[in-house]
């Protein structure tokens, strides 16, 4: 028989867990021929989420766990996941049932049609701001030119991935991760199934604009060095422009003699000149800044706690 990993990250959640169990679980028990483990990653989580999670490990055999000694993020909370899955497949879960269990039969059933990696896409993104909706819109727009890779736009990271893609993400072990990116990536047969996005059953989001904000810039940084070209581009333009202005100056000053009027064009160049070079100085810090931080070679995470009942993943 099969076997389905489910992997569950939490950062408290306390509020939904039980509602997530008792659902997720009511529909497996309609899906017959295949085995289902779920892997909860508790990622540091500050209310009661872990002693929920254990009273669901006493109570349940299926039910798997790795507790992380702080809060990694939910990126490495995956990758934490994905090291201790060793089932045929994996489904990468939210625990606030934003991502409905029941997709799952429609998931399997692409997966044994040989797909490896079924991903559901949003239909709608109900109950946003327009500000999110126009973000999200270009940035993937501008994502998608700069990059060779295809990142898949309203697609979370609820997917079944197939054994394989569970390998290739684990043979990854950078340390900033973009796992939306890295999906794309590693490759293989995808498939898109549609479903809407329903609200959070309870408990509140664990991201803001300044965290969204850091992850867009982390997408483009791992995945493109696009804009150290785009500096060099606009460096080389620059350069060229203020050659040509160079000797319009030299010729007028020859011809018509100099003058100290051009106080205000020239501190308007030179401001812009300067903003520019900041804003290119701070691109190179960004990817200077990975450098550094994949440099140290640090693990992505730190798991400080496991209740595994089934056998050990050598
Ligand atoms: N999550 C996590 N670590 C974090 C933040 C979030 O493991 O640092 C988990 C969280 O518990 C949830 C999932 O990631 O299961 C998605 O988080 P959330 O619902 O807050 O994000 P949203 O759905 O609003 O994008
Ligand atoms: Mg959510």
């Amino acid at each position: 028989m099969k076997r389905i990993d489910i992997l569950v990250p939490c950062y408290n959640e306390e509020a939904v867990l039980h509602q997530f169990y008792e659902r997720t679980s009511s529909v497996l028990e309609q899906i017959e021929n295949y085995q289902f483990t779920f892997i909860f990653v508790n990622d540091g989580s500050r209310d009661r989420t872990i002693s929920i999670i254990r009273e669901l490990y006493e109570k349940d055999a299926r039910v798997s766990y790795i507790s992380l000694s702080r809060n990694f993020g939910k990126e490495a909370a995956m990758l934490a996941g994905m090291d201790y899955a060793d089932g045929d497949a994996l489904v990468i879960m939210d625990a606030d049932l934003q991502d409905p269990p029941e997709l799952l039969p429609e998931m399997i059933a692409w997966w044994e049609k040989g797909y490896r990696d079924v991903s559901a896409r949003r239909r709608c993104r109900e109950g946003e701001t327009f500000f999110k909706k126009w973000s999200s819109h270009v940035y993937y727009k501008l994502l998608k030119k700069l990059t060779s890779v295809p990142v898949q736009q309203d697609v979370g990271d609820f997917r079944l991935l197939d054994r394989r893609c569970v390998q290739a993400l684990c043979s990854l072990r950078e340390c900033q991760r973009y796992t939306k990116g890295l999906f794309s990536w590693i490759g293989f047969e995808k498939k898109e199934i549609l479903f809407d996005r329903p609200p959070r059953a309870a408990g509140k989001t664990k991201w803001n604009y300044w965290q969204l904000f850091n992850l867009a810039v982390d997408g483009i940084t791992s995945f493109t060095t696009a804009p150290l070209r785009a500096a060099s581009f606009a460096g080389c333009l620059l350069a060229f422009l203020a050659a040509l202005y160079m000797c319009f100056i030299v010729v007028r000053t020859l011809v018509y003699g100099g003058d100290v009027a051009g106080y205000p064009s020239l501190i308007s160049v030179v401001l812009f000149i300067g903003g520019v070079q900041l804003m290119f100085m701070g691109i190179m810090g960004e990817y200077i800044g990975r450098i550094y931080n994949e440099s140290k070679g640090r693990p992505p995470y730190i798991a400080e706690e496991r209740g595994v009942k089934r056998k050990e993943k050598s």
